[in-house]
């Protein structure tokens, strides 16, 4: 593997057209996944032909010529990131550039399936928060919403991650029907364990086999009706993402809210992301690509690959518009989010 050495002192965050610092990173591991999230993939999904995924080896070598650039917080995700194969050895392989300061933060979003079985290794690696997706804690419901997924287990990965000493943060995505009367007690369920909620609107993204109409519902309509009952004050706390949060004085707990579909948050956008066959996405609501890949297979020393890093950020695109409505009820980015991570 070829070792890229990323001194802090050296790596000056990338800077894109619009002024904004790049500094965070997501990387998707995988495209595949042992659930099914119906608003996330379909039944029948078709998944990358295992020639196409970068090994770890690539995906390393990838990660640090990103963090020699200046990122400095890295997020692991999929698909499913604790289904890749030997996922653990790059995880333990990235914990380098934590040691050695030029990375802040190595982190993950996850189903927490297979949280029990890796907690304390992604702990001794040096990963202190993660996320792990979780839309409700009705075991039927979550069976229908995974397809077949079984919340026990996702529960005693949570517990685990909590053991080991990995603070947990649940995201749930907001389902119109579905959830949507359980998110006071999803909230409470959280804030009493000392976890952060954050909900999430339902983005069009890839075809499922079924509109999105039925599954959207708006953020503000959730926060409308728990203001209802409990009292939120906005926080001024920003990761400069999509997230906005608030303190819920009953409970003591933080709730985000990530409203891609009623809000903008393009203007203080600080991330790209890349999926597991070394695409680069610089928004998540566009189009656009830009393949590592090649640059990263012609030669074994990084400039190809640096200058073509330069050339995506030096086109991210000032912001995205995703529409759902009943004329638009079509994914506005042909992309499963899987593909990306979100
Ligand atoms: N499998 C991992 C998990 O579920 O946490 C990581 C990948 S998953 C694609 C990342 C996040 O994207 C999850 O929180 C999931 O709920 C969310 N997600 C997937 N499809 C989505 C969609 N169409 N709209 C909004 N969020 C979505
Ligand atoms: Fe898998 Fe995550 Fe998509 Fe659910 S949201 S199908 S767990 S990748």
């Amino acid at each position: 593997m070829t070792e890229i050495i990323a001194p802090a002192s050296l790596s000056q965050p990338m800077t894109d057209p619009f002024g904004r610092s790049i500094s965070y990173l997501r990387v998707s591991v995988t495209d595949r996944c042992d659930l099914r999230c119906f608003y996330c993939m379909a039944e029948d999904m078709t998944f990358l032909p295992k020639a196409d995924l970068l090994t770890l080896e690539e995906l390393d070598r990838l990660c640090s010529a990103f963090i020699a650039k200046g990122v400095k917080k890295l997020r692991l995700t999929g698909g499913e990131p604790l289904v890749r194969r030997n996922v653990m050895s790059l995880v333990r392989s990235l914990s380098r550039h934590l040691a050695s300061g030029a990375l802040r933060e190595l982190t993950m979003t996850t189903n927490g399936t297979q949280l029990a079985r890796f907690a304390s290794e992604l702990r001794d690696c040096g990963i202190r928060r993660i996320n792990v997706s979780l839309d409700t804690l009705d075991p039927v419901k979550f069976k229908s919403i995974t397809r077949w997924g079984e919340l026990d287990k996702v529960k005693a990965g949570i517990e685990a991650a909590r053991a080991a000493g990995i603070g947990v943060k649940i995201n749930a995505v907001a389902l119109k029907n579905l959830n949507e009367e359980e998110i006071p007690s999803l909230m409470e369920w959280a804030h009493d364990k000392g976890m952060a909620l954050t909900l999430i609107e339902v983005m069009p993204m890839g075809e499922i086999g079924e509109g999105r109409i039925d599954q959207y519902v708006p953020l503000s309509l959730v926060r409308a009706r728990l203001a209802k009952h409990y009292t939120l004050t906005d926080l001024d706390e920003t990761t400069g993402g999509p997230a906005r949060y608030v303190r819920v004085a009953e409970t003591g707990g933080t709730l985000g809210f990530i409203t891609p579909m009623t809000h903008n948050f393009c203007e203080s956008c600080n991330r790209v992301r890349i999926t597991c066959t070394g695409t680069l996405h610089t928004c998540l609501g566009h189009e656009d690509a830009a393949d590592l890949r090649k640059p990263l297979r012609a030669s074994a020393d990084n400039d190809l690959l640096a200058a073509a890093i330069d050339r995506a950020i030096g086109l991210k695109p000032k912001g995205h518009d995703f529409i759902i409505d009943r004329r638009h009820n079509r994914p506005s980015v042909s992309r499963h989010m899987s593909v990306t991570g979100g």
